[in-house]
């Protein structure tokens, strides 16, 4: 379908300006959102119809943090019991990835990928870690991406924390990924250069990231203050704080992003919001984890651009805005407190983090933007309109299907039935097999 109109749907567009629309229908043509219009208004005979009555219409949700390869553990529970987040590192993850190899990254990003689609997220920023297979890993998940047909901003976390050569290893996958999609000629696929956290890389390896960063011009994806091991690591070694060693190496601009800063200062807040980049919160990770509530009314107030990821924990978005809702409540010990914060992270600011890499519009209904969206099956038994529409995400629509699942104007999900080329059965028992053998190599 190079050309249709979609009618009949309550619309949520997460456009500022009008976010609520009813008796309106939106018409796609060339993958891109050209008109959004009262239905009568809209009638075309070159165009085919998409019956979307009884249904919500929405952008695609993004993600603002991921990792794919964390598909591989799903329910699976075998490492040591972790006291604190130093031990979530090192009993799980840190023995995870080295295990990983390029078939381990490509099937779990597959699969990952399936699973954003089922629930409507459209856009991915992802982190990956393989230290036994890093180089071509990035391009495992790509070639993932691109046969699901979603949208992701790939990087490959730079450490010391397995020796110098793998750390330069790292840094040549950015490079060289960045060098084929950095530039942003591809509509699916961007980069950005990923660092694991400060508290595992040397000042030797910031000046170096530092100079590959701003010989491509482009934005770093980094860990920063998950935990306060992370601060006190980085002040007990180098006599500053996580953000400070960040700005000191010009390592932060407007394509940047610090994943979870649930131990900043707000003076390290303002030196983040000066700079540009955003911060992107993980409440349901950082729960589990115990490393802490994100105090993300105070990223707010000090300028900051808050928005939403799941760290690997979901790939439904709106299960996280609402477990980010609450858990704010308890950190601000008020039931009534954060509501507008936590909302815009998902509806608003990840809108502005993703178009600064897939363009204007991004992640919203409005003319001009990318088509990408999502039908949910949602009949509200309350009055929904442009007060209440924030409500019913967070309480109705988070409950709800998902119907169908649209990128670039392409269906790859209609009535709850993937469109895919993959064979997702195929796919699964093939994944089922590598975790069993990445289990066995644990
Ligand atoms: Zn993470």
């Amino acid at each position: 379908m190079k050309k249709y109109i979609i009618h009949g749907a309550d619309i949520l567009s997460f456009d500022p300006a009008r976010p609520y629309l009813s008796d309106n229908a939106l018409m796609v043509e060339n993958g891109k959102i050209v008109k959004i219009a009262p239905y009568g208004d809209l009638k075309d005979k070159n165009c085919e119809y998409v019956d979307a009555s009884g249904k919500i219409l929405m952008p695609g949700l993004i993600n603002a943090h991921h990792h794919f390869y964390s598909t591989m553990i799903t329910g699976l529970g075998k490492a040591a019991p972790a006291a604190n987040f130093e031990e979530v590192l090192r009993n799980l993850w840190w023995r995870l990835d080295k295990k990983l190899s390029l078939r381990d990254i490509y099937v779990s990003s597959a699969i990952s990928a399936i699973d954003a689609i089922r629930k409507g997220t459209t856009s991915v920023i992802d982190h990956h870690a393989s230290p036994s297979a890093i180089s071509g890993s990035l391009l495992q998940i790509a070639l993932a991406v691109k046969e699901t047909g979603i949208r992701a901003s790939l990087c490959y976390e730079v450490s010391d924390r397995d020796g110098f050569s793998i750390r330069d290893e790292g840094i040549q996958e950015n490079l060289e990924f960045i060098s084929e999609y950095g530039s942003g000629q591809d509509d699916y696929l961007k980069a950005l250069f990923g660092m694991h956290a400060a508290f595992t890389l040397g000042d030797d390896s910031l000046s170096k990231i530092s100079k590959a960063v701003h010989a491509l011009n482009c934005g770093v994806h980094i860990h920063a203050a998950e935990s306060d091991s992370d601060q006190r690591y980085n002040l007990e070694h180098y006599g500053k704080r996580v953000v400070e060693r960040l700005v000191d190496f010009d390592l932060l601009n407007s394509q940047s992003i610090l994943a979870h800063g649930v131990h900043l200062t707000p003076k390290e807040l303002r030196m983040v919001a000066d700079s540009g980049a955003a911060i992107v919160t993980n409440p349901q990770s950082n729960l589990n984890n115990a490393v802490g509530i994100a105090d993300v009314c105070e990223m707010v107030k000090q300028g900051v651009t808050v928005g939403l990821g799941t760290d690997a924990m979901t790939m439904n978005m709106l299960q996280e805005l609402r477990v980010g809702l609450w858990a704010q409540h308890l950190k601000q010990e008020n039931p009534s407190a954060g509501f507008m914060e936590i909302a815009s992270t998902l509806l608003f600011n990840n809108p502005i983090i993703a178009q600064k890499y897939w363009g204007t519009g991004h992640g919203m209904l409005t003319e001009g933007a990318n088509a990408d969206m999502i039908l949910v099956d949602y009949d509200p038994h309350t009055p929904l309109n442009s007060e209440t529409w924030i409500g019913h995400l967070i309480n109705g629509i988070s409950q709800a299907r998902v119907d169908s699942t649209i990128v670039g104007g392409e269906f790859l999900m209609w009535g709850g039935e993937l469109l895919l080329g993959l064979d997702e059965r195929e796919l699964r028992a093939e994944s089922r097999s590598l975790s069993q053998a990445l289990w066995e190599r644990f």
